[in-house]
């Protein structure tokens, strides 16, 4: 997913996990739930056009691109060197190794950020480009606005790109939702199933979340120090050193 960063999760970590878990499966319910052609009717009505300027290929506009487990397949065929933790990881345990639910594209470090795939203002595997490549700015989920209210949200970041003018099919709106919806549902069970399996290493394991461990290991790594970072992927940990540039 196109992620703002967030310091919101760091606080998420303090939430017990079968909170955490009881609480995605709920929205997950309600996403199921939600009508195909609400959600369509709202992308004709928007009249949204891509005009391919590429901000959302940026971490300057779009914080990092989050993968699913099938996009990271597909990135490990195409160049393994694309992918990297996803960052704010979610805990920390008390030996000070850290656990995210992904990985993200990697961004080149010029100006905005730009995607490791981005050429020239354009995606070099455009037509094999990640789920939420295709999606985006479509999105199906509840989150707070400025005011804290929370509600359905289904479009990213309107009226701070593209034009709102095109004409959409019923057939094509119908296609769009169907896709963000399925997008959705796999991105919270992706969620889910990183919490449970969490929960389960960390009892296996003897381990906890430390937030102290947390914070004090992330002052050390803006400073240059590596963290041991474990990602989950298609069900297990794979574990990565990294250090910050
Ligand atoms: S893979 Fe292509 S479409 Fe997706 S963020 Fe990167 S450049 Fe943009
Ligand atoms: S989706 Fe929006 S930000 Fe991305 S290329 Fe199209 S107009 Fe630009």
């Amino acid at each position: 997913m196109f992620m703002e960063i967030h310091p919101g999760l760091i606080i998420l970590s303090l939430v017990p996990i079968p909170f955490r878990i009881s609480a995605l499966t709920q929205e997950q319910n309600s996403l199921l739930a939600y009508p195909i052609e609400q959600m369509a009717t709202i992308v004709r009505d928007v009249k949204f056009r891509c005009t391919c300027c590429a901000k959302c290929c940026t971490r300057a506009f779009n914080g990092h691109v989050f993968l699913l487990d099938r996009d990271v397949r597909a990135v490990k065929m195409i160049d393994p060197d694309a992918i990297e933790p996803a960052p704010d990881p979610e805990f920390c345990d008390q030996n000070g190794t850290y656990y995210v639910s992904g990985y993200a594209l990697r961004a080149k470090e010029d100006e905005t950020g730009s995607c490791w795939f981005l050429e020239n203002g354009r995606c070099r595997i455009y037509e094999t480009r990640f789920s939420i490549c295709r999606i985006y700015p479509y999105m199906l989920h509840r989150e707070p606005d400025a005011s804290g209210t929370v509600d359905w949200r289904q479009i990213s970041g309107i009226d701070q790109h593209g034009e709102y003018d095109r004409e959409i099919e019923d057939e094509e709106s119908l296609t769009i939702a169907r896709e963000t919806k399925e997008f959705e549902h796999a991105f919270l069970s992706q969620e889910i199933a990183f919490l449970e399996y969490v929960q389960e290493y960390f009892t296996r394991h003897h381990l906890r979340h430390v937030q102290k461990v947390y914070d004090d290991r992330m002052r050390a790594f803006v400073k240059g120090v590596p963290i041991r970072v474990m990602v989950f992927y298609d069900g297990q940990f794979e574990e990565h050193h990294i250090r910050t540039g």
